[in-house]
């Protein structure tokens, strides 16, 4: 078994790795740029550097048995230098190569058979603007997040002032899905090729930032069935080793497609933590450090998960709040540790467990749990986090 691990990013879903790893009896090494980084307080040592400082990896690299990532920002070519000169990455950098172009995961997910939205490269409509029909989705091909690179348009004029605001960047195209619900699903593998699927889940996202995560989703056996043959097709397909988040679109007419691959763990099984027997973080840590995988079964009826996204920038620590928040009957509230407050950054969560007698079937129940912690943390002045956004 690996004890040492060093993780590339010092966010949230680092300090999230924090108490699984006490009590694994794992050391945890963090590679980051800033000191007030949430995963600095919580990890035995910390490299001071960006995340695609390759040579900073080297020295993590030193301290630690195995490497893993938080996110994807890394400059693949530069770690397989260190890889070929024996440095262990879980997942391997074969595993993400597919996945951090949009464009190239699109192609690997066709490739595969997995149901994906029509696509393409957009170089090659550059010089044929006036032929695209709208509404169209246009996405910078690297570097996205929380809907930043994510662009909605309706007409030729919306996409080329996007494409003022990309000079230069590669960028893919591809159908606008008038989705009827936004899917998701963490699945994790073991180096030794032992797969858990977590239940499938409800995201629900505003302006192209996740808001609320409802698990299970209410959808049908089939749906979940084949979204689990989804997990169970693509994971081995990449040799893939540690969590992995899908996202998925659920048409009016039931059908499902791919959207996103995360090759780590993600904010829609930050549920499990509260609600799983084996959260999504512990999960990431057994199956990268060679130890058996736990059950991802539900350990309560359900939950329901809110992002506390920044709603002022502010230096704050929201101390009166995360009080009334803790009070809301069976919430669980993380909160990051992050000492600045920025408009759509992601200071903490809340996930409400659902009692044997509750239950999510009616969209009601959801909505009131949802709102009871919303209407707290946005305020009497009916602030809202994501309207002009900055986030992580
Ligand atoms: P990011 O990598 O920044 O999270 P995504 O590609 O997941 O970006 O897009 C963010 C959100 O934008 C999705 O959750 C969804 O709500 C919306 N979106 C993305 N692609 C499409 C699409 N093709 N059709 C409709 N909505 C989309």
């Amino acid at each position: 078994m690996f004890k040492r691990v060093g993780v590339i990013g010092g966010g949230q879903l680092a300090w999230m790795m924090a108490e699984p790893a006490k009590q694994l009896g794992i050391e945890l090494v963090v590679q980051t740029p800033h000191l007030s980084d949430p995963a600095v307080a919580i990890a035995s040592d910390t490299v001071l550097a960006t995340l695609a400082d390759a040579t900073a990896t080297a020295q993590l690299a030193a301290k630690c048995d195995v490497i893993t990532f938080e996110n994807e920002f890394v400059d693949l070519p530069a770690l397989r230098c260190l890889a070929e000169r024996g440095t262990r990455f879980y997942p391997s950098l074969d595993s993400l190569s597919p996945l951090l172009d949009k464009y190239d995961q699109r192609c690997y997910l066709k490739n595969l058979g997995l149901p994906v939205p029509n696509f393409t490269d957009f170089s090659s409509f550059e010089h044929s603007l006036t032929t695209l029909e709208f509404p169209l989705v246009l996405k910078t091909r690297r570097h996205g997040y929380d809907g930043q690179g994510t662009f909605i348009l309706s007409n030729l004029a919306e996409l080329q002032a996007a494409l003022t605001r990309l000079p230069d960047v590669p960028l893919l195209l591809e159908e606008f899905v008038p989705f009827d619900r936004e899917l998701a699903v963490i699945a994790a593998r073991s180096i030794a090729g032992e797969m858990v699927v977590y239940p499938v889940v409800e995201t629900q996202q505003e302006h192209q930032v996740c808001r609320r995560v409802i698990a299970p989703a209410q959808v049908s056996v089939s749906i979940m069935a084949e979204i689990e043959a989804i997990a169970r097709t693509l994971l081995p397909s990449l040799d893939a080793v540690g969590i992995f988040g899908i996202e998925l679109f659920l048409t009016p007419s039931g059908q499902v497609l791919v959207n996103e691959i995360a090759p780590r763990t993600h904010n829609s099984g930050h549920y499990t933590i509260d609600a799983c027997a084996t959260s999504q973080f512990e999960q990431h840590l057994r199956a990268i450090c060679g130890l058996p995988l736990g059950s991802p079964h539900l350990i309560c009826a359900g939950a329901v998960m809110v992002n506390l996204l920044g709603y002022e920038n502010a230096s704050c620590n929201y101390w009166e709040k995360r009080q009334q928040l803790l009070a809301i009957p069976n919430a669980h509230l993380h909160w990051y540790g992050k000492t600045e407050s920025r408009i759509g950054r992601k200071l903490g969560h809340v996930t409400v467990t659902l009692e044997a007698c509750e239950s999510l079937a009616l969209p009601q129940q959801v909505a009131t749990i949802a709102q009871r912690v919303e209407a707290l943390w946005y305020d009497r002045r009916g602030n809202d986090g994501v309207k002009g956004r900055r986030s992580e």
